[in-house]
């Protein structure tokens, strides 16, 4: 029975284990059966031959076919249209014995020869097909009379004029200077022209046709077109019931129904304006149960490659639940010296192991979209507690080895005058010695832990790396003043 499903099963396995520490063993398969899953397709076309009006200026495209006025126009697009409709059937059933063999689609092309465009223009009245018009503000000339000089092209010089308003061309018996004793000056706003260029125009004498945009006619075009629509529609047989063999089945076209299951083409039917291509799908299902940390998941495998579409978000329970079981024993083991928090650590190591949780301490895993940043920060969260339990414990051995060392070092004192020896040098040793050891300690014991972490399996995972992230010691170097405070308060009392 088992043996039916093995593709399936290998498409879970290959999803399961890249991303979490479980394989296959894992998956207990509960039950598996195959059968088949019925249906039909029909997809219809529906041509539509329409007549589109369309109005402009200018004269027709050079592919529209002239007409000569209106009437004309309409009558021919008439016809043609009349006469389109009365083909198409004939022309459906021509197209579809033409491709009883392949899965072509329906195209306008086979269903009318065109688009055809017919048109007709006429001239504009307001400009006379020219385009243009005469401009009014200088007659079309392109120019006007200079008001200054009165064509003349030059004025009666200002400067040399005598008291009975003459021009002398002298002042006080010398040439005049402006004038050079012609008694006239060029027109300073004709530039001697004589005219000035008409603003209206700029100088061209003509204005375009504001009404036919300067082409000198308007147009009127009929276009014969035809869109075919398409319906495509799977139809599941009554018979069958689940809803996500439907929908998948459902939202599939031919081709990719036809990777998936078998169909068969049937009798199309042939009406007067559509035609609709029917088909029988008959689809392999493969219902594979399997049990996996007490969830029951259920897996549907199409065709006989049994291939899955619907993972029910398998790796995300399977690290939920890891990730479940590391949060409940961080709660139930409490912070406590002198001793080992096994439970917590194997815990830790086994959500570690899953490769997707290390990016989740990466913070890479939110960007990929597979689990939530809740989930993330969850992770986070867990494995920066429970890496801070785990090592308090771990000290509580060396602390107590610590306390011994400062009263061996104070009992020495007591007993033997070191001041004889090293004088005020003493107090310095009270406080190295310990602290040194201390830090000997901790760093021992942060490789203990990751050495631990590591060999419960997970090889890959660089441990230290969370060490630093979460900056789980740090807070522990305050211990370290424990023992130097008791020594000072000693040293004090005495
Ligand atoms: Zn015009
Ligand atoms: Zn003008
Ligand atoms: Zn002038
Ligand atoms: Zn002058």
């Amino acid at each position: 029975m088992e043996k039916d499903c093995t593709n399936a099963l290998n498409q879970i396995s290959q999803k399961v284990e890249t991303l979490t520490r479980f394989d296959i063993e894992v998956l207990k398969v509960v039950s598996c059966r195959k059968r088949n899953s019925l249906g039909e397709v029909n997809w219809s076309f529906r041509p539509i031959i329409s007549i589109e009006k369309k109005s402009g200026k200018g004269k027709i495209p050079y592919t529209a076919i002239p007409k000569n006025d209106l009437e004309d126009l309409n009558s021919q697009t008439t016809k043609d249209y009349e006469k389109a409709l009365e083909d198409l059937p004939q022309k459906l059933i021509k197209w579809d014995e033409l491709n009883k063999t392949n899965d072509k689609e329906l195209t306008p092309h086979d269903c009318f020869k065109g688009p055809i465009t017919y048109g007709y223009h006429f001239q504009c009245r307001d400009c006379g097909g020219q385009g243009w018009n005469q401009c009014g503000n200088c007659r079309g000339k392109g120019s006007n009379t200079c008001d200054k000089c009165n064509t003349k092209g030059y004025i009666q010089c200002s400067k040399c004029i005598n008291i009975w308003g003459n021009n002398t061309g002298k002042i006080k018996g010398e040439t005049c200077p402006t004038c050079q004793g012609r008694k006239t000056i060029t027109c300073n706003k004709c530039q001697g022209q004589g005219n000035l260029r008409c603003k209206r125009c700029n100088g061209s004498g003509t204005i375009s046709c504001r009404s036919c945009g300067n082409t000198g006619f308007f147009h009127e075009l009929m276009i014969l077109t035809c869109v075919v629509n398409t319906v495509y529609k799977y139809i599941p047989n009554p018979k069958e019931k689940n809803k996500q063999i439907i929908q998948e089945l459902n939202r599939r076209n031919l081709k990719d129904l036809q990777k998936i299951s078998k169909v068969h083409r049937i009798e199309s039917k042939i009406h007067n304006k559509s035609i609709t291509r029917n088909y029988n799908s008959n689809c392999s299902i493969t219902e594979l149960i399997i049990k996996i940390l007490d969830k029951k998941l259920i897996f549907i495998g199409y065709g006989e490659n049994e291939i899955i579409f619907n993972y029910n978000n398998i790796v995300s329970i399977l690290l939920e639940a890891d990730l479940i079981v590391l949060e409940r024993t961080l709660n139930l083991s409490k912070y406590k010296l002198w001793g080992t928090l096994i439970e917590l650590s194997d815990n830790v190591g086994r959500v570690l192991e899953s490769e997707i949780n290390t990016m989740a301490t990466k913070s890479s895993l939110i960007q990929d979209g597979i689990i939530n940043k809740n989930y993330a920060d969850r992770i986070k969260t867990a494995l920066s507690k429970s890496l801070k339990k785990i090592i308090f414990c771990k000290l509580g051995t060396p602390l107590l080895t610590l306390c011994l060392l400062c009263l061996f070092i104070f009992a020495i004192d007591y007993f033997v005058d070191i001041n004889l020896i090293l004088g005020m040098w003493k107090y310095t040793l009270y406080i190295l010695i310990p602290t040194f050891t201390w830090f000997l300690f901790e760093a021992n014991v942060r490789k203990k832990v990751s050495n631990e972490i590591n060999e419960s399996s997970c090889k890959d995972i660089d441990v230290t790396y969370l060490f630093k992230r979460y900056n789980t010691m740090s807070n522990y170097r305050i211990i370290a003043l424990i023992p130097i405070v008791m020594l000072l308060v000693i040293i004090l009392l005495l």
